[in-house]
């Protein structure tokens, strides 16, 4: 069985359109090899996603994904942005409960579970993150807070939603900051992950289940960092911005056959 290796990029709200073309196509261009278990996903702003889309689908390795969905299905919600609209556009994949968004938006685990149901319900793969403040990596409660995320937003899942999910730990405190958690401490949070999941749904689920290691993974520590055992690639942020950068990233994906 195997479980799929992902470089994902969050461009976040960044590039002119002309620039987020040039960033698909020099990536398309870059000397990158994958194997059948590895993956890339492009998450990119919303008026985006079709032009995107369209230059990367005869790629079979490369997808792409909204930054988020609507917590609500349809209907007077004005600015939002719903799973079926996505799905409707053939986009595969959703990042849901970013930090940026838990923080700026105030997307409790409520509404991501509102999120991830609707994304489910139309087919749409959720991304779902977790990740610590610095204050509570600073008291060492990392684990508990990591499990309450968890626990909250997607056990009510059953196994086979659960089954090949993916899950991207991004501790708050190393995002956008430069400050990179060590490919011990994300392999230490990933094996806790990956046991507090299989706890839950059992050993064959949790080892289906990709987990993205989030923040300031660069070119120059990908490597280092996807090569721990439970890390199953990165989501990335700055780095994936620029072609060159995010191409090494997507070439240190390791392989793996469980
Ligand atoms: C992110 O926002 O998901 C992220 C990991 O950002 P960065 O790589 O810039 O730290």
């Amino acid at each position: 069985m195997i479980r799929k290796q992902i470089a994902a990029a969050n461009w976040k709200m960044n590039l002119s359109l002309s620039q987020a073309e040039t960033l698909a196509d020099e990536l398309m261009k870059s000397e990158i090899k994958l194997d059948i278990h590895q993956q890339v996903i492009l998450a990119v702003p919303f008026p985006y996603l079709t032009a995107i889309h369209q230059k990367v689908n005869h790629h079979n390795h490369f997808h792409v994904s909204a930054q988020n969905c609507a917590a609500t299905k349809n209907g007077a919600f004005t600015g939002e942005v719903s799973a079926e609209m996505l799905r409707d556009i053939d986009i595969q994949y959703v990042i849901i409960g970013h930090s940026e968004r838990r923080a700026y938006y105030h997307e409790t685990s409520d509404i991501l579970v509102e999120k991830i149901n609707l994304a489910l319900e139309y087919g749409l793969k959720p991304i779902f993150c977790c990740g610590e403040p610095l204050s509570i990596r600073e008291e060492g409660t990392q684990n508990e807070f990591v499990a309450h995320q968890l626990k909250e937003g997607l056990f009510h899942l059953d196994a086979e939603q659960m089954k090949h999910f993916i899950i991207a730990y991004e501790p708050i405190w190393a995002i956008g900051t430069g400050k990179t958690a060590s490919s011990d401490q994300a392999q230490e949070m990933h094996q806790y992950i990956r046991k507090v999941i299989a706890d839950q749904y059992g050993h064959s689920i949790a080892d289906t289940v990709s987990i993205l290691y989030g923040g300031s993974v660069k070119a120059n520590n990908a490597e280092d960092i996807f090569s721990k055992p439970d890390v199953d690639g990165g989501l990335v942020g700055g780095a994936s911005l620029v072609a060159s950068e995010f191409s090494t990233i997507i070439n240190s994906l390791k392989s793996i056959i469980l």
